[in-house]
């Protein structure tokens, strides 16, 4: 007898095509908020992460940022990985492979969504993870295995072969699994032409852009910066803060991603002012507490560390230019609030 959670309903059919045009409709649900940070929260979040630099000033003006809230879609599915994901869906399909595997850190946003999706797929799915079995769980893999993800642990130098072509072949083969890259990124070797809905997603995204002089965004693989930009309005500056130190590999991926848009030069890429990828600083905790407070919900590891770069730009740019602020920056709110356990905050996992 069937249970009567296997009731089938419209919205629960694990039709590919039907889940693609439902994330397609949460991603085009989010919303563009305005947030004035007061003079003295903007001070906070200036003074405690670059007292060293040349920046001294204090704001005496409350700052405004407009913030396109894509954390606030789902509750899993949020921020940039459901757009990057719902690209992967039709390749997955053309591929005839079972089930996906896809590589993570322990804190992965991508993982997590990716573990949620599979399910709402009825995927099989596969998380290679950085790390070592006999450690406790991370909350973030707590989550992932809850909800059916098959985890398989690689120490570091395991773990940093995942652009190789043959270890990517060798975990499609031992998984019957489609190969989705680190943080939603396509397999090396595999087709650049993005399908819908994925474009749709990207271009719904550039629309939201038109009308602001600077939008700031983080990037980990710079995946999501990459395919946003053929669809930003040309006099629109995209801001791109690297929260990954690594040797201008990066700056060379977007340079390359512009060099095929015929010239356009307009975005910066900024510099990680953290102490590397996942180091989330326990001084983060009453900043984001604080902003939460005000309605703005952060992670860690990308969203405060973006709001930081930004305001120190901004604040850097009118003390030069002794302008008070001409018009409001947009921030893309990448989502990631899982991570937020990662500095002791509460999250509230859906079951
Ligand atoms: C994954 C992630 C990013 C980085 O996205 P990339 O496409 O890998 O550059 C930024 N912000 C958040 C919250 C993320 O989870």
């Amino acid at each position: 007898m069937a249970s009567p959670t296997a009731t089938k309903t419209p919205s629960a059919s694990t039709d590919p095509e039907s889940v693609a045009n439902e994330l397609l409709a949460l991603c085009t649900s989010a919303v563009i908020e305005s947030h004035q940070l007061p003079a003295e929260l903007v001070n906070a979040l200036l003074d405690r992460e670059h007292a060293a630099q040349p920046f001294r000033e204090s704001m005496a003006q409350p700052f405004r940022v407009d913030v396109l809230r894509l954390d606030q879609i789902h509750p899993v599915l949020q921020g940039n990985k459901i757009f990057k994901l719902l690209d992967h869906i039709p390749r997955w399909q053309q591929s005839s492979r079972t089930g996906w595997v896809t590589p993570g850190g322990c804190w992965s946003n991508h993982l997590h969504a990716c573990a949620w999706l599979a399910r709402r797929l009825g995927v099989p799915v596969t998380g290679l993870v950085r790390g070592y079995e006999h450690l406790p769980l991370t909350p973030m893999l707590e989550d992932c295995k809850r909800w059916g993800m098959t985890l398989v642990f690689l120490d570091k130098q395991s773990y940093r072969q995942r652009y190789d072509a043959e270890f990517q072949q060798r975990w499609r083969d031992h998984c019957d699994g489609y190969f989705i890259g680190e943080g939603g990124a396509l397999a090396v070797n595999a087709e650049p032409a993005v399908s819908q809905p994925g474009t749709a997603a990207f271009q719904w995204l550039g629309q939201q852009c038109q009308g602001y002089e600077s939008v700031w965004m983080a990037a980990g693989s710079g995946t999501t910066a990459g395919q946003l930009m053929p669809y930003l309005p040309s006099d629109c500056a995209l801001h791109v803060l690297n929260t990954v130190q690594d040797n201008g590999q990066l700056a060379e991926h977007l340079q390359n991603r512009w060099i095929h848009l015929r010239h356009k030069q307009n975005w910066h890429l900024h510099a990680s002012q953290q102490g590397g990828f996942g180091k989330a600083r326990k001084q983060a905790k009453p900043l984001l507490e604080r902003l939460g407070s005000l309605g703005l919900v952060l992670d860690p590891i990308y969203g405060l560390p973006l709001l930081k770069a930004l305001l120190l730009h901004h604040c850097q740019a009118s003390a030069r230019k002794g302008l008070a602020q001409a018009r409001p920056p947009l921030l893309i709110h990448g989502g990631g609030l899982q991570g937020r356990r990662g500095v002791g905050l509460a999250w509230r996992s859906p079951d």
